[in-house]
């Protein structure tokens, strides 16, 4: 794949409502950038109230044609066919838009497919319950899905993200308005074409493009029965504020600044490669669970460190469709100002120090690149080791023993994951228990398999995706109590 054959896959940047794109939105029009080349990618519409609340109206006339479990589930699972046919332009597409390398774009769409899968087979086993309430009376539970699902994504990870909110609920029996960022709009709308091209029923799935203006229309819109939200702070409070409106429940899966704790009976060359390829070169640094802050027991402190700069500085920085390169750019000329303030910041206030990265690399004259950045002996309590980057910035901060190292990794406002490594199995399960974090890895990094719960604490939300927690968050509960006599 070529960056030119990737743009003859570029959709025209309509919005997707009731089956049919629309031909002019209110909200205007956004020219998004490529982040790797500076140029223009292409334009594309930005819903308005008025498109938002169309697309809601069809979302709730399809509602209907989801209430056969059969139908569902193989809905979702041509859904997923369809997006593997499509894997190849779905990545290029996130390539262009994000900058994330094309291969590292094409798991994450064939990952996003078995997301479908999984949930297909959840479509017929959401099974009610009897439940004892005395004598000669039949009590009975069955699930019921909200309607209408509000699905808010960001654009770090476009179709994976859509994948964990699209997959469940629709399995659950809800249609869905799915906003995704504007800041990578167009992998979303080739999802909408995939949705076309599989027969979805009109109005089943609807994509507005747009920001915080559709997003908030979305929000206080009095049909939307349920709204899954994934992005940061801000735009959380906002939404919720907005939800509260008409007490329309909320999932809220938001940032992190995990932990990554190795003791040490760990492997330093391993630990130190992996914390560096973890929470640096993958994605770009941009991902809401990446272990940001390298967490280190003094005896093999200096070891990991070494090789945690080695793997960084070794990253290939390049263009997302050279098979070569390991690293992108961040994600437009705004991160990248951001995470350079950002550096600067720590520097000049001496929040650690700078072991490598820290600039754009040499030689790159266009494009958001940001070299992979290590401090050393960073200030627990300092912004860098407190605050969400969403950039290649890792924080290593020297711990003595395990509760010196459970105080520090829970001394923050987040609470999405941790990461443990240690041989020492009692130790490993004692410290995955003390994390205040919802997603603990021991010895590698859990990928989001589609069974299992993904969710954060504290400052990083609530709810979940995945699993059965991920698919009952789309459906709510209705007693029936039968007098017999
Ligand atoms: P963001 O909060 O800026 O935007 C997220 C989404 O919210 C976008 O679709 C945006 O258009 C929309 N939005 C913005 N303002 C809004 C408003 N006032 N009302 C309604 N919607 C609004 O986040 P981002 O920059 O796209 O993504 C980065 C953030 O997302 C990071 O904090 C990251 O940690 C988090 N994230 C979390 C997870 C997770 O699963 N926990 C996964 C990926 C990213």
């Amino acid at each position: 794949m070529t960056r030119e054959q990737a743009r003859e896959v570029l959709p025209d940047g309509r919005l997707y409502v009731d089956g049919a794109w629309l031909d002019r939105s209110s909200g205007g029009e956004r020219t998004h950038m490529d982040p790797t080349t500076d140029e223009i990618v292409g334009r594309h519409q930005l819903a308005g109230p008025g498109e938002v609340d169309r697309a809601i109206e069809a979302a709730r006339v399809a509602i209907g044609d989801l209430a056969d479990p059969a139908r569902r589930r193989a809905l979702l699972w041509s859904l997923a066919d369809g997006i593997d046919a499509a894997r190849d332009d779905l990545a290029a597409l996130m390539s262009l838009e994000m900058g994330q390398p094309f291969r590292a774009a094409r798991a994450g769409v064939a990952h996003a497919a078995e997301w479908f899968r999984y949930f297909a087979g959840w479509a017929d086993k959401l099974e009610g319950t009897v439940v004892p309430a005395g004598d000669a009376v039949l009590d009975y539970v069955v699930p019921k899905p909200y309607g209408v699902v509000a699905a808010i994504t960001p654009w770090n990870g476009p179709i994976m993200s859509m994948a964990l909110k699209v997959a469940p609920a629709v399995a659950a029996g809800n249609t869905v308005v799915l906003k995704p960022s504007e800041l990578a709009p167009f992998s979303t709308l080739g999802f909408a074409q995939v949705c076309q091209d599989v027969g979805v029923p009109p109005g089943v799935l609807n994509v507005v493009t747009g920001g915080a203006e559709a997003g908030q229309a979305l929000c206080r819109n009095p049909h939307v029965g349920k709204i899954s939200f994934t992005g940061g702070d801000v735009a959380a409070r906002a939404v919720a504020v907005a939800a509260a409106e008409h007490h329309t429940p909320v999932v809220l899966e938001l940032g992190g600044k995990s932990a990554s704790i190795v003791f040490a009976d760990a492997d330093p060359a391993v630990a130190g490669k992996l914390a560096a390829s973890f929470a640096v070169i993958q994605n770009s640094g941009q991902g809401c669970f990446l272990p940001t802050r390298l967490l280190v027991e003094r005896p093999i402190h200096d070891a990991v460190v070494e090789a945690a700069v080695a793997a960084a500085s070794a990253a290939r920085l390049g263009d997302p469709f050279d098979p070569a390169t390991t690293m992108g750019p961040v994600a437009g000329a705004a991160t990248y100002d951001r995470v350079l303030s950002i550096i600067e910041r720590a520097r000049t206030n001496r929040e650690g120090t700078l072991l490598t990265g820290g600039q754009r690399p040499r030689g790159a004259s266009v494009g958001a690149f940001v070299e992979p950045t290590v401090f050393g002996a960073v200030d627990p309590a300092s912004p860098l080791a407190q605050e969400e980057i969403f950039g290649p910035v890792l924080a290593v901060i020297p711990f003595d023993d395990v509760d010196d190292a459970i105080e520090i990794a829970n001394a923050t406002k987040y609470g999405l994951a941790g990461y443990v490594w240690t041989h020492d199995l009692g130790r490993a399960h004692r410290v995955a228990d003390a994390l205040d974090a919802g997603y603990i890895s021991v010895n590698g990094m859990a990928a989001l398999p589609p069974a299992a719960p993904f969710g954060g604490w504290k400052a990083s939300g609530h709810g979940v995706e995945g699993g059965r927690w991920g698919v009952h968050e789309f459906v709510r509960l209705k007693n029936v109590h039968v007098t017999l006599r």
